[in-house]
């Protein structure tokens, strides 16, 4: 088995379900150390009876004085994955202020609190650690109904250009993955309708929507010494879709 992970402790917030949950679980199964974050204490539990040796951390990452006093009690973190994200599609003329904010708090604010903290540490104990920012291919392509999705990916794109250009100096590395749709609880809300979904498809090269696999692949990848020449980059897992 493949225990390139083994020695180093990761951190994957969103951990709970989906492709946050198969990061921790893959990482784990790699040899790291593995603290999961989320927000629901059932799916931890259920977690940690899935997989002994996962140590998690319950906190509503949208709080940043609860992240701030959830992650003091972490110890030291080697890799870092962001991927906690909410998707609440609204059409622009009616985003609410509320939709918003909760948008905007999870899917941003927290990589950025997150990653401050982390990498403070990294840097005081000089390893040279990698992070992983999980955003979408709504980054780069305007998708009806996702107007504030959208623009949290799109600013997660520029922050991960913008962190690895200020923590490369210390040997940080920053990246992101861009997938198309996955269809997790997240993607079933929004890609269950079956025009909506064989739209999207038709504009896939390859014909088909993203597994979690797919994914997970690539957040190890980025993780693991074999990119350790990559960073400021984001890595399409789209089937194509942005070339087409
Ligand atoms: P899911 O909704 O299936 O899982 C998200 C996980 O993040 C849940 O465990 C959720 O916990 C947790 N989470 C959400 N908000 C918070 C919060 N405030 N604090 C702590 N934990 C939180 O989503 P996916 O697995 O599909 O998405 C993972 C990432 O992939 C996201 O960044 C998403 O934007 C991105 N992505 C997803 C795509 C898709 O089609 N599914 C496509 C492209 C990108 P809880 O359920 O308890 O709130």
């Amino acid at each position: 088995p493949d225990r390139s992970f083994s020695g180093r402790r990761a951190l994957v917030t969103g951990a709970g379900k989906g492709i946050g949950r198969a990061a921790a679980l893959a990482l784990s199964g790699a040899g790291a150390q593995v603290i999961a974050l989320s927000r629901t204490q059932a799916d931890l539990e259920s977690l940690e009876r899935e997989c002994t040796g996962i140590e998690t951390l319950c906190v509503d990452l949208g709080d940043w004085d609860a992240t701030e006093a959830a992650l003091s009690k972490v110890g030291t973190v080697d890799l870092l994955v962001n991927n906690a994200a909410v998707a609440v599609l609204q059409p622009f003329l009616e985003v609410t202020k509320e939709a918003f904010d909760r948008s905007f708090d999870v899917n941003l604010r927290a990589v950025f609190h997150v990653s401050q903290i982390i990498s403070r540490q990294m840097i005081a104990r000089g390893v040279q650690g990698a992070i992983v920012n999980v955003s979408s291919q709504a980054s780069q392509r305007a998708l009806r109904d996702h107007a504030v999705y959208c623009s949290t990916k799109s600013a997660l794109d520029m922050l991960t250009k913008v962190m690895a250009l200020e923590l490369g100096p210390h040997k940080i590395r920053v990246n992101s993955v861009n997938p198309t749709v996955v269809l997790t609880d997240m993607g079933r809300i929004n890609w269950s309708e079956p025009q909506k979904a064989a739209a999207m498809i038709s504009r896939i090269p390859l014909g088909k929507f993203a597994e979690v696999d797919d994914v997970v692949n690539s957040i190890l990848f980025l993780l693991s010494d074999k990119s350790a020449m990559t960073t400021g980059v984001s890595l399409l897992v789209d089937g194509g879709f942005l070339v087409s």
